[in-house]
């Protein structure tokens, strides 16, 4: 290993403008990019390829949970790298195991299958979903989801996500899925029926705008799905690895999931995907009913393992919460002097400030100063930051905020 901040001696071979024309040239723009592009990163702080530096309130997106760079994470991908980067899974390989084991040791889970992404997921929790009903005798088939949720951009997944504006030009789209508002107990009571599989939930809205819903709504999901015979899915794609201030964010509900999905920060940075599921429900996928190549991945459940074994160590999530409490408390002094803000909420490093304008513009103003921070739902400033930011580097973001959000 080359000592830190060493590794990227020699680059960029490219200055931000070059990168950023060939980007715009050559790729599919299905993105609106801001103008900067990153060139390395240590705990909460990124550098641009003009060696600007930056504070980092986003984690790219709830992904980079453990920082940029971690020594342990970087340290297992280059140990598993220099012995093998792959394995078919027509055979078996220690990293997947280890972190299948795991995973189940910290869940409600008894077995994992894993893929690559959050919408791969959320696919798999579908399919297995699809035939768990299927072996009922074939009544149970729809899947309900909530307003406001975001499950990804397959076909299925977009079906699921109850946003209408990431359909818009797909249909014909699949059957079989319905929608309830979000935090809306009785929606629920009339939607669960004898044709219902799953209920499909992330435990907070996180595109949606961190939406947390009232304490009872979780509780009652659980309690109309095991009434109606329904299987309760989460979606902590976003809210599980520690985000919340527990492993997953489901633990503060009171309530377990039958089938739970997890992406983002689930290997620190190295695509993965995976579905959790109980035993009985497990059982419904055999040899052959699904799969994908890269699912399972040596080098991404090697970097998984060391992110859980990070995450699961004494004080680690402790002090997530102690974190979040300090952020949270500071954003509600912050609110009673900044008339820009109307509520501030959410769990853990996962935050939301609703704002009483859009916020697409206080997201650049804190660009242009050093902060990066991600708008959603329009008007909700989303709070990201790695969970190992420091009490100093929270109280400089806030500052630029505050900064930006002062007339
Ligand atoms: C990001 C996200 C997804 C989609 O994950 P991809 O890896 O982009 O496919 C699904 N659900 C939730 C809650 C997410 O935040």
């Amino acid at each position: 290993m080359l000592p830190r901040g060493q590794q990227y001696r020699g680059f960029p071979t490219m200055d931000a403008d070059s990168i950023i024309a060939t980007s715009d040239r050559h790729l599919i723009p299905t993105y609106a990019r801001a103008p900067v592009a990153f060139v390395r990163g240590e705990g909460a702080r990124l550098w641009d390829a003009d060696g600007r530096e930056y504070l980092d309130f986003f984690s790219c997106l709830a992904v980079v949970n453990l920082g940029h760079a971690p020594r342990a994470i970087v340290d297992a991908i280059v140990t598993q790298a220099n012995r093998l980067l792959h394995v078919s899974n027509l055979h078996y390989c220690e990293p997947q195991a280890r972190l299948a084991e795991l995973l189940c040791a910290h869940s409600f889970a008894d077995r994992v299958f894993f893929c690559n992404s959050g919408a791969e997921a959320n696919e798999a929790a579908i399919k297995l979903a699809r035939r768990w009903g299927h072996s009922l005798g074939g009544r149970r088939t729809e899947i309900v989801s909530a307003l406001g949720s975001f499950h990804g951009r397959t076909l299925a997944t977009l079906t699921a996500t109850g946003q209408e504006k990431v359909r818009v030009g797909y249909q014909p789209l699949p059957a079989g899925f319905r929608y309830v508002p979000y935090d809306d107990i009785a929606a629920l009571d009339g939607a669960l029926t004898d044709t219902t599989a799953a209920l499909m939930l992330e435990p907070i809205q996180g595109e949606g705008g961190v939406v947390v819903p009232s304490p009872e709504y979780l509780a009652a999901a659980r309690r109309l799905c095991d009434a109606r015979g329904v299987l309760l899915v989460f979606d902590e794609i976003q809210t599980g690895m520690g985000r919340t201030g527990t492993l997953f964010a489901y633990e503060q509900s009171g309530v377990e999931p039958d089938l739970m999905t997890l992406a983002k920060a689930l290997a620190s940075g190295v695509p993965i995907g995976a579905l959790l599921a109980r035993d009985d429900v497990a059982a419904c996928f055999g040899p052959g009913t699904h799969g994908s190549t890269f699912g399972g991945n040596a080098l991404a459940t090697a970097a998984g393992v060391a992110t859980v074994e990070i995450m699961t160590d004494e004080g680690f999530l402790a002090h997530v919460r102690a974190l979040g409490e300090y952020v949270f408390t500071k954003l509600q002094t912050l609110a009673t002097r900044c008339p820009a803000i109307v509520a501030v909420r959410g769990h853990g490093l996962m935050l939301g400030v609703t704002l009483r304008e859009p916020g697409a513009s206080v997201v650049d103003a804190c660009l242009a100063r050093g902060l990066v921070i991600n708008c959603t739902a329009e008007r909700v400033l989303r709070i990201l930051p790695p969970l190992v930011i420091r009490e100093a580097e929270i109280d400089r973001g806030l500052a630029i905020l505050e900064e930006v959000l002062s007339p």
